[in-house]
């Protein structure tokens, strides 16, 4: 028995609906020989999205050192497909918005006037890692060049513009728990 097919109707993937095409059962064709045409149905269920941790200052949170935020230019994109987990390790370490820059610096974190921010670094870091645990995440977006977040440079310490190759202290502690990071200047793999 030869049976063609014909598709109707359209869901829009973009809408967060995601479509599986019915396959007309052999059994069921049972009987159908005269049709030529078989109707397939399409049928659409809310999509589960890919939870995903974001730096919060990426997502307008006003979290920076400064007090400011960066919003990633691609976010309503990224939301289309992911469900965004955004956490500031710094604020959630206990620092205060606004606050003094810090840096790294042969392992530690050092504010411009020279305090050791490391232990409340270190506490925010795991902090922002326990919450993006329970959210299921397995893959990250951070801001570029943060002590916190930063994933392939970061200030050398000197308070001077200069970039070296570095890790922030939680984008490291995310790395060493297996997770998949992209950092926010290049987001491609997430979206791509
Ligand atoms: S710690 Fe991360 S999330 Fe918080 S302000 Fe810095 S870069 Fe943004």
């Amino acid at each position: 028995m030869n049976i063609s097919c014909t598709i109707i109707g359209n869901v829009c993937a973009g809408d967060g609906y995601a479509i599986q095409v019915e396959e007309p059962y052999r059994k069921g064709l049972q009987g159908l020989e005269g049709f030529s045409h078989i109707l397939v149905v399409w049928y659409a269920w809310p999509m589960k999205k890919i939870p995903i941790v974001v730096s919060a200052c990426l997502l307008g949170r006003q979290c920076r050192y400064d007090g400011s935020s960066v919003p990633f230019p691609q976010a309503v994109m990224l939301e289309e497909r992911y469900t965004l987990i955004g956490v500031c390790p710094e604020v959630l370490g206990g620092l205060q918005t606004p606050r003094s820059p810090s840096e790294l610096l042969d392992g530690r974190v050092m504010s411009r006037e020279g305090d050791d921010c490391t232990e409340a670094f270190l506490r925010g870091a795991q902090r922002a890692l326990e919450i993006a645990e329970e959210s299921g995440c397995k893959r990250a977006l951070l801001m570029d060049r943060s002590p916190s977040c930063g994933y392939g440079v970061v200030y050398d310490g000197t308070f001077s513009g200069i970039l070296i190759p570095g890790k922030g202290i939680f984008a490291s502690l995310l790395e060493s728990k297996g997770f998949m990071i992209n950092s926010s200047s290049h987001p491609e793999a997430l979206l791509g």
